[in-house]
Order: structure tokens, then C-alpha cells, then sequence
């Protein structure tokens, strides 16, 4: 098997969810990838998304669920907030994130490569429950 195939069809499955829904574990890619090429497994899945991941075709990070979560490096750059209670995912434009990361660059002389990032916390509904004002 031609591992350009399994990259082509991880790109492929990229193409075909948005950017919210396009986060995927290994482990979620390999079970969307399997019955279009029933002879791959994990390992392999494993492999291609590394190998992405070192071209920067694809972005991986730690959404906290217990797995790297892997996505399409898109030419919209985004961020996250995850609720830490009830799991909830909201996407954030890269505007107010790409300032802080020039100016962290510029005090810093250092050059960020992180291109998804994710924070923690709690969302609006889990505070306004826990602490009602
Ligand atoms: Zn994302
Ligand atoms: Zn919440």
C-alpha cells in the first residue's frame, strides 16, 4: 500500500467536515479511513498523521481528551476554548491570538510556530451556574 494514498484520503476526510468538526484522534481517523481502504491499520494511520504533521499539512494538539487531537492546517488559522466542565468546544479567529503572538515575538526575539491553540476553562454556562450573579 502506498502511503501517499492514506495521506490523500486523511486529506480527503478533512475536506469533507468543517473546520469546527474537522478535529480528529488517531484513533477517530483510523475508523473513518478503514472502510474506504479496508488493509490499513492503525499503525499505519499513526504514521501518515506524524508524517503530516512534520510537512505542516496537518496541526496536532491537546484538546484535553486524553488524546492528540490531529486537524487540517487550513489557510484560516483558529484557536480554542474548552470548557473543562462540560466539555464544550468554542472556536476563536486567530485576530486577537496572532497580535499576542507578534508581540511575544518581538519582546522575546523568538519565532512561534504554534499555529492552535487551545485554552481551558469554563464556559458561560458552567460559570453562571456555579457562581449566579
Ligand atoms: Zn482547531
Ligand atoms: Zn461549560
Amino acid at each position: 500500500m502506498k502511503s501517499s494514498s492514506v495521506e490523500q484520503l486523511i486529506l480527503d476526510l478533512y475536506a469533507q467536515h468543517s473546520t469546527e468538526e474537522a478535529h480528529f484522534t488517531a484513533q477517530e481517523v483510523y475508523h473513518h479511513i478503514k472502510p474506504r481502504l479496508p488493509s490499513v491499520n492503525q499503525s499505519t494511520i499513526y504514521r501518515a498523521l506524524e508524517r503530516m504533521t512534520r510537512a505542516g499539512k496537518v496541526s496536532v494538539s491537546d484538546m484535553g481528551l486524553g488524546a492528540a487531537v490531529y486537524e487540517a492546517v487550513g489557510n484560516e488559522h483558529h484557536h480554542h476554548l474548552v470548557c473543562q466542565e462540560c466539555g464544550r468546544v468554542q472556536t476563536i479567529k486567530d485576530e486577537s491570538v496572532g497580535r499576542l503572538f507578534r508581540q511575544i515575538e518581538r519582546e522575546n526575539n523568538f519565532e512561534v510556530l504554534t499555529n492552535h491553540l487551545v485554552l481551558f476553562g469554563r464556559c458561560h454556562a458552567c460559570r453562571s451556574k456555579s457562581d449566579p450573579d
